[in-house]
């Protein structure tokens, strides 16, 4: 295996992410992608030997453009099909939730650059025109929660076994043709 780095390892997006790990997706793809993480993540410190203060939260979608609801109730739906517990709160449900839920306070921010496709999915697959390259790329903004499910795609690609998902959908291919998937909605 030959790696090629240009700056420090981790040293991209990777060290600017939050941390964030969700299932709450709008494709099926990503929802069973999204699942492994947390999988690989409780187990990280005992695994790996770092403590990493894994914690379950839960995330807080706040919509607050009325047009944007509709895409959320079959997202949901999907999700609670996979066993997450996905759900559609009204304004009041979710400041219960979050009694502090106003911006009023925010005293910081923190940036970096976000690799986006056009459709708002990574691009995971081997290449048709050079064998046994593999491309693992463009997480738009949802890469660290989906790494440990990608060394699993990547290492089953190069052992030429089936992956366990079915990642057909997030070929470079599709960018061939205008007709691509639904692009993913859920980014943060
Ligand atoms: C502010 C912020 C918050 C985020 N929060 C979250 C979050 O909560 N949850 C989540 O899942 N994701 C989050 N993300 C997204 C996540 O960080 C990325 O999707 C993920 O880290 C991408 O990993 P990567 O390995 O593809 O890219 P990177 O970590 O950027 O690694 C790419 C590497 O390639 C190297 N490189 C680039 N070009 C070349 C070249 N020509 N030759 C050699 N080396 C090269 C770079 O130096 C870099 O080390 C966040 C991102 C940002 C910016």
């Amino acid at each position: 295996m030959l790696l090629l780095e240009r700056g420090a390892l981790g040293g991209g997006s990777t060290a600017k992410a939050a941390g964030g790990i969700r299932s709450s997706f709008t494709s099926r793809v990503n929802v069973e992608l999204g699942l492994r993480g947390p999988a690989a993540y409780r187990t990280f410190s005992r695994d790996f030997g770092t403590e990493i203060d894994f914690r379950r939260d839960g995330y807080l979608y706040l919509v607050t453009d009325p047009a944007d609801v509709p895409a959320f109730e079959p997202c949901a739906e999907l999700q609670r099909e996979y066993g997450v517990r996905s759900h559609l709160l009204d304004p009041g449900e979710a400041k219960k939730v979050l009694p502090l839920v106003e911006t009023d306070g925010v005293r910081t921010a923190w940036a970096g650059l976000y690799e986006m496709t056009p459709d708002r999915n990574q691009i995971i697959g081997e290449s048709v025109l050079l064998s046994r390259f593999f491309y693992a790329t463009g997480f738009s903004g949802h890469g660290f929660q989906l790494g440990p499910a990608t060394g699993e795609l990547i290492r089953d690609l190069y052992l030429r076994r089936r992956p366990a998902v079915d990642i057909a959908e997030l070929d470079v291919r599709r960018f061939e043709t205008v007709d691509t998937a639904p692009a993913e909605h859920n980014i943060v």
